[in-house]
């Protein structure tokens, strides 16, 4: 392989929204042979994970766990509840909801897909709308991205359940929670989510290759009558292995061993401990955006995202170039712009294992990476972060 001439001393700051940065109690978790995924060992494991992820998704019902990447848990809560020809309700919120979209439409459901502007989130009052309008409750389910990973835009859950009580409306609701489960408070039960969409990479604390289909009995009755061809993603001979914590192919048997030990640390922290983390850390980096004169996407402060922020460049400047001037001289990453808001912003991951100091440090190469592309800003937005955190 070849050799780059970019040397890097010291650790690298990886501040993308996901993959987050593992912990070092996590990673020598996963320092450890693989077992037999059928002998009685492995059972122990995976009836312990098994169980104890509910309390991550704030659940008494199953937990799924996929060896796959967050698009896989997409797919089969699409699946495993529908049939082609269903219709459903869905919401342009950013990149991740236009490719949720994208994979329903390939399986030949009827998307209603609400236009949005990448700035703002889920309408709870869209949601009501569509559904009263909905007379012959025509609608199997609704479909949001609780937060839009793109444009750093959190959507209410709460208030869209409330919507989709008000209309009295049977729709399931489906919510990817990739970006904000262990990071933003989140309550699958509570808000009487069918299918709750997770990943391991973010706010969980692992490495990629692990995600989630939290379901509710509501979501099995569909899985009964749905029709969508499934194989690899059929809940069926999932939930019948798990019973007795095994599965019907091999799990990420390492992958397990890392969410046993980062549910220790979420749950030794304590999950409104590590949501209040968030939104403090959050709301530094919010600070210093302010301070430095630049444009938050998110346009409502009730939408904020928790987890990651996304900073408009002024007009005229390329977002890309100080992503790589960041990484070229200070050895971080940040976020790329997706899609429709390629160049124009760039993405602040903020959650996970994450400090004062690395949020320090994170402003700091921002700060100077501003300063070195000669890009308009005021200066001391680092400050100002600092000052809110004492
Ligand atoms: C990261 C992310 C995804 C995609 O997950 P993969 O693991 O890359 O498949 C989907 N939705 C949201 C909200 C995300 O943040």
């Amino acid at each position: 392989m070849a050799i780059s001439n970019n040397i890097r001393p010291g650790r690298h700051f990886l501040q993308i929204p996901g993959p987050t940065n593992v912990p070092d109690r996590v990673l020598r978790a996963m320092d450890y042979p693989t077992i037999d995924h059928r002998g009685p060992d492995f059972a122990e494991l995976g009836l312990r994970v098994l169980e104890r992820i509910k309390l991550i998704f704030k659940t008494s019902e199953p937990v799924i766990i996929f060896p796959a990447s967050g698009t896989g848990a997409w797919e089969a809560a699409l699946v495993n509840t529908l049939s082609a020809g269903d219709k459903i309700l869905m919401f342009e919120t950013g990149h991740f909801s236009t490719l949720w979209w994208d994979i329903a439409q390939k399986f030949k459901i009827e998307v209603d897909f609400v236009q949005g502007d990448w700035r703002t989130g889920v309408d709870p009052n869209i949601v009501e709308q569509k559904l009263k309008e909905d007379k012959d409750k025509k609608i199997k389910a609704v479909c949001a991205v609780h937060n839009e990973t793109s444009t750093g835009v959190t959507s209410r859950i709460g208030e869209i359940r409330k919507a989709m009580d008000n209309a009295e409306h049977p729709a399931l609701l489906f919510v990817d929670t990739i970006s904000s489960l262990g990071s933003i408070d989140y309550r699958h039960e509570e808000w009487k989510v069918d299918v709750t969409v997770g990943g391991s990479q973010k706010g969980l604390l692992l490495p990629p290759g692990l995600s989630f289909n939290a379901i509710s009995s509501k979501a099995l009755e569909a899985y009964k009558t749905s029709e969508l061809p499934k194989s690899y993603w059929d809940w069926g001979p999932m939930l019948e292995n798990n019973k007795k914590g095994y599965f019907p192919y091999t799990p990420a048997t390492n992958l397990f061993y890392g969410l046993d030990e980062a549910i220790n640390m979420l749950t030794e922290e304590g999950l409104d401990n590590v949501f209040k983390r968030h939104k403090r850390f959050a709301e530094a980096t919010r600070v210093a955006v302010n301070s430095w004169g630049l444009e938050i996407l998110c346009k409502n402060p009730e939408e904020y995202s928790d987890s990651l922020t996304a900073v408009m460049v002024p007009d005229g400047h390329d977002a890309d170039f100080l992503r790589k001037t960041i990484l070229d001289h200070y050895n971080m990453s940040l976020g790329t712009g997706l899609a429709k808001v390629a160049g124009k912003i760039f993405r602040i991951g903020h959650l996970g294992d994450f400090n004062e100091l690395m949020l320090a440090g994170t402003l700091a190469g921002v700060e100077m990476g501003l300063m070195k592309s000669k890009i308009p800003y005021n200066k001391g937005g680092i400050l100002k972060a600092l000052e809110y955190l004492c």
